[in-house]
């Protein structure tokens, strides 16, 4: 079976740059991919790389698309290199958004716009990096939102501890806060970090707080406290997924599924081990978006809010942004 194949490169500008350990993001930068088949049934894809996650960069995914010429055939999607998980994932997802066409939204076009993100699904709200996050949980509280996200590791540690307790201090106890290091604490600073989440007790996890190759000292930490670690930078692809919990890893997985990999092969190891995941976003567009959605409300854990509370980070208007691409 093979398949009409075109794809247009696209750049999101965030309404602010995004601070992390990794350093300061402005631009989300990706590809939308489109297949056709005989019967006139369309899927939609993107490809949203994180080359510092450890994905492909975007030449490298703008390379594969361009060698694949004019037409995709069903073999070549289930085949492409392990070295290339964000076209994994876009490729197949929308081989997966081809075949529902018609079905669930009747066009697959109206899919990427409103389907999964209606289906009451909850998410953590994503709160700007240092003091900025004391202004900006209000208007997430009361789009009821009840879990955040705030990025630490990016200054000083007494700076960082300083307004972590006004935010304490602020948010309704009901609130849950998710910590984000990127893998940028040292060994005591994480120490210090997990003293103060078992303190405070309504850390709902630490997420990365020490870089992938620290992962046996992430295991220990694990032991000694009771607010949990989540893994996300050591488990971006499925690869390191696998390999994480085969070396014993039994708490929580961050999945990126825009960069994970085959989502066919994420659902099957998600479902054999029955891990506990959150499913988090890549700040891809609308069309990663649902395709992640959709894959999440099958497999992850249920009382956990998705990590897809980020919409406010774009400027533009979502709903027309495609056409614009596209025509
Ligand atoms: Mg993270």
């Amino acid at each position: 079976m093979s398949y009409r194949f075109a794809f247009r490169p696209y750049q999101r500008r965030f309404r602010q740059p995004l601070q992390t350990s990794h350093g300061s993001w402005e631009m989300r930068e990706g590809i939308i991919l489109r297949l056709g088949d005989q019967a006139g049934r369309e899927g939609w894809g993107e490809i949203a790389p994180l080359p510092w996650f450890g994905s492909e960069t975007l030449e490298q995914a703008r390379d594969f698309c361009h060698q694949l010429g004019e037409e995709v055939t069903e073999e070549e999607i289930m085949t492409i290199p392990e070295a290339l998980p964000a076209c994994q994932f876009a490729f197949e997802s929308a081989l997966e958004n081809l075949q529902q066409f018609s079905q669930k939204c009747n066009t697959s076009y109206s899919l990427h716009s409103s389907c999964w993100d209606s289906k009451n699904l909850s998410y953590s709200c994503l709160l700007p990096t240092g003091e900025k996050a004391l202004q900006t949980w209000q208007a997430a509280w009361e789009n009821r939102e009840r879990t955040f996200k705030w990025k630490i590791g990016t200054r000083p540690i007494q700076e960082e501890l300083q307004v972590f307790d006004q935010l304490m201090q602020r948010l309704p106890t009901t609130a849950k806060l998710r910590l984000d290091a990127n893998g940028g604490l040292s060994f005591e600073e994480a120490q210090e970090w997990l003293r103060v989440a078992d303190e405070a007790g309504n850390v709902e996890f630490i997420e990365q707080p020490l870089s992938s190759q620290a992962f046996e000292a992430m295991l220990e930490l694990n032991a000694k406290y009771s607010t949990p670690l989540a893994l996300d930078e050591s488990v971006a692809t499925l690869n390191q997924l696998e390999r994480c919990y085969q070396k014993g890893w039994r708490r929580i997985f961050v999945i990126k599924a825009a960069i994970a990999g085959s989502p066919m092969r994420l659902r099957q190891f998600c479902r054999e081990c029955a891990i506990d995941t959150v499913f988090s976003s890549a700040l891809e567009t609308s069309i990663g978006r649902q395709a992640a959605l959709k894959l999440a409300a099958e497999i992850s854990s249920s009382n956990r809010a998705l990590g897809f509370g980020v919409n406010h980070w774009f400027e533009e208007n979502q709903d027309n942004w495609l056409e614009k691409l596209w025509n």
